[in-house]
């Protein structure tokens, strides 16, 4: 069987996990710091906020953000759905804009026309969540102006993107929006096992972010209400969370970041053999922007499926059969039933929809085999041709 996705340890990552076994601080001690001082110096960025999961980063900023009941949130409809259930924890109301037919993220035109709209009923977003989808940047520059002109905040769902860039800058630099958000999730590009980090340049976020993470507690005498009372003094300031990231998942990240780019141009080479080989079958290849370059965390294949005899789900199920586990990311968040009592319904977001008629993920990951590789090729052209 060949996964979509998989994590790559090695023997280092092994023993950088033992070595904290042993010693002293299995949390709280100076791996998390040190984790985060070593996703500040990768994107270049001014704090790093490491957590237990992305989803946990996502709820944290949204929070940090002001966002709150009778505020609204917009994100994309093509992603996991902790990207709009971060917006329903804070009591703040979620909405989704269509996405672009090519890049398949949050389309600018959708998200212009629908900030036209909702100035005129008062109805503009607190929040905008957009995210980089297989790992390639969404259009920032747009997005940010569209800020500037409306009044919301930018977080970036780049839980696919670590080791992506846009412009030529690393994702998480934050250079156009307040937060940036990674997952460490096994399938991601580089893992801690469960974990997530939100990163920021603004001060005041950072230490928002880093109370919430931790009860609402500080040990900061200058953020105390009052004089100490000793040094087992502190604080709870506000309602916070128990998000915090052990020193074993921290130790497994640091190791992992140092094949950072390794395992990004693996994945790169892998999408080129697939942009190769693939062209010629009818399918639609990721279009690839030249502001940006992916990480390359999914490789998601379009079916042109009045090309084809076969439907969407016998050409997926016949890929199962052959022992490779494709996937499709996503389904629609608004197609939930969850969101569909909310009020969301089929036929809001046509080419979010459209999408997922069509779409899916073929096995990439840093160790994908060549043998393997060859395999899901052939495979692909004897089920379409
Ligand atoms: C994986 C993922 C998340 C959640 O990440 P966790 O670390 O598993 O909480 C959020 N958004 C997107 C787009 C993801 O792919």
């Amino acid at each position: 069987m060949i996964p979509y996705g998989r994590q790559d340890i090695n023997q280092q990552d092994i023993d950088a996990v033992i070595d904290i076994l042993k010693s002293d601080y299995l949390t709280q001690g100076p791996q998390v710091p040190l984790f985060e001082k070593t996703i500040n110096e990768i994107v270049n960025v001014d704090h790093s906020i490491a957590v237990n999961s992305a989803t946990s980063a996502l709820h944290i900023a949204c929070l940090a953000l002001g966002a709150g009941k009778g505020d609204i949130v917009w994100t994309s409809p093509i992603t996991f759905v902790a990207s709009a259930n971060c917006a329903l924890y804070c009591g703040a109301d979620i909405d989704f804009v269509d996405i672009d037919p090519a890049t398949y993220n949050l389309s600018t035109i959708a998200l212009e026309k629908k900030l036209k709209q909702a100035a005129e009923k008062n109805k503009l977003p607190k929040v905008v969540i957009p995210v980089h989808l297989a790992g390639q940047s969404c259009d920032m520059l747009k997005i940010h102006q569209l800020s500037l002109q409306y009044g919301f905040k930018i977080i970036e769902d780049a839980s696919h993107a670590i080791g992506a860039t846009y412009q030529g800058d690393f994702i998480g630099g934050c250079k156009f929006s307040d937060i940036t958000v990674f997952s460490f999730h096994p399938v991601k590009i580089v893992t801690t096992a469960e974990g997530g980090i939100a990163t920021t340049n603004c001060p005041k976020l950072a230490q928002n972010m880093q109370s919430l993470r931790s009860h609402g507690i500080t040990r900061d005498p200058n953020l105390m209400t009052e004089e100490s009372h000793g040094e087992w003094y502190y604080q709870q300031l506000e309602l916070g969370f128990n998000y915090r990231m052990s020193e074993l998942h921290a130790a497994l990240g640091i190791s992992q970041l140092k094949r950072l780019h390794e395992f990004v141009g693996h994945r790169a080479t892998k999408a080129a053999i697939y942009d190769e080989k693939l062209a010629k079958l009818p399918l639609t290849l990721p279009y690839q922007s030249d502001a940006t370059q992916s990480s390359w965390h999914l490789y998601i294949i379009r079916l042109q499926l009045d090309k084809i005899s076969k439907t969407h789900q016998t050409v997926f199920n016949a890929l199962r059969d052959a022992g490779i586990l494709v996937n499709l990311h996503y389904i629609p968040v608004h197609l939930q039933p969850y969101y569909q009592k909310l009020g969301f319904k089929a036929g809001d977001f046509p080419v979010a929809e459209e999408y997922y008629k069509e779409a899916i993920s073929i096995p990439l990951f840093a160790q994908l085999s060549e043998a393997d590789q060859h395999h899901i090729i052939q495979t692909l052209e004897q089920i379409l041709l």
